[in-house]
């Protein structure tokens, strides 16, 4: 099958390639065209997943496509933006239908599930790697940043925090767990849910946010560098769920929450006139902490006392303590 055929075959006819609101030219010619709403920006953001880096390989051809979108479309969460669409640049050894055709099952699932289209990419061959830039939009001066933070603000997260890392050993092999335990942390990693709605919700209510990509740890100091603060976290308010604290263990779970990564859900500050509203709403708002004078961040346990800190996220170049 050559190049033309497979992008037409398994890319251009997916459903997520059709039509939709905001996309005025999809696949097929140079360019995509986009439609931006008068009033709003377009966010754009890229992720590349090497294999062997980002995911162990073989992998299910129909998880990884869903990994890879979702972790893309997360940062559109993060910045309060609505999806609009996406691009996928994929590297492959070789074209194998059955490999094609289950990617293509999971992207169109995920797609769906984040009401974007897919609007172009390239396709090349080599080592398997997956690039997608994504394209959202986002009323004008009401995206969400890693400025702003303010003194006084508390810090919270948008659910239970380490799954994804947990479940690494299940990812593996490494290790088997019952389904009860094994299914829902194999899905946090293979099938991360963007936290799409929660990021418009907090548009003109929180500060600062991020999606937790590196680790709470990591990410929290992100936001505190970038918005001149210190951010201080209760290590005993840090959500776990049970599936991941009966897997692991309660300390190792809290270690997967506190440095593990691969989280993608929402970390944010928050002026607490806020809290009751959301929470009775039922969005998912969990207070971890809160923001004070001062700079980076400081793990508190449960008489207040700063727990030292040894790793703080994954890093590509360089160590992984820092
Ligand atoms: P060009 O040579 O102009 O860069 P290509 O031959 O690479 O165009 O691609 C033809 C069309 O197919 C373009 O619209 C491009 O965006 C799209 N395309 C290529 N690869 C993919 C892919 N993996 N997924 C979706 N669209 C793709
Ligand atoms: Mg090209």
């Amino acid at each position: 099958m050559g190049e033309f055929e497979l992008i037409r075959h398994y890319f251009a006819a997916a459903s997520c390639a059709q039509a939709g609101e905001g996309v005025a030219l999809g696949i097929g010619d140079d360019c995509a065209l986009l439609q931006v709403p008068a009033g709003e920006q377009l966010a754009i953001s890229t992720d590349t997943l090497v294999a062997g880096v980002h995911f162990p390989e073989p992998a299910d051809p129909f998880l990884l496509a869903q990994r890879t979108l979702g972790v893309s479309v997360s940062d559109l969460a993060a910045m309060g933006a609505v999806p609009i669409g996406f691009t996928l640049a994929l590297t492959l050894p070789a074209a194998q239908p059955d490999w094609l055709q289950d990617f293509a099952r999971g992207l169109d699932q995920m797609a769906q599930r984040c009401a974007i289209r897919l609007i172009g990419g390239d396709t090349t061959r080599g080592p398997l790697s997956l690039t997608v830039t994504v394209f959202g939009r986002v009323p004008a001066g009401l995206a969400l940043t890693r400025t702003g933070a303010q003194v006084g603000d508390l810090l919270c997260v948008g659910g239970e925090l380490g799954d994804a890392a947990g479940a690494l050993p299940l990812v593996l092999g490494q290790q088997q767990a019952e389904a009860a335990v094994s299914e829902p942390l194999l899905s946090r990693y293979w099938s991360p849910v963007p936290q799409l709605e929660l990021g418009v919700v907090l548009r003109g209510k929180a500060t600062a946010a991020l999606d937790i990509s590196d680790g709470l740890l990591a990410d929290c100091g992100h936001i505190a560098a970038a918005s001149g603060v210190a951010l201080l976290i209760e290590q005993s308010q840090i959500p776990l769920s049970a599936a991941l604290v009966a897997f692991a263990g309660e300390a190792a779970a809290l270690q997967c929450a506190l440095s593990g990564g691969d989280d993608y859900r929402l970390a944010f500050t928050l002026p607490a006139q806020y809290l009751t509203d959301l929470q009775q709403a039922g969005w998912p708002v969990r207070v971890i902490g809160r923001v004070a004078a001062g700079e980076g961040v400081t793990l508190l346990d449960a008489q207040g006392l700063s727990v030292p800190l040894l790793r703080s996220g994954y890093q590509h170049f360089g160590s992984a303590s820092d």
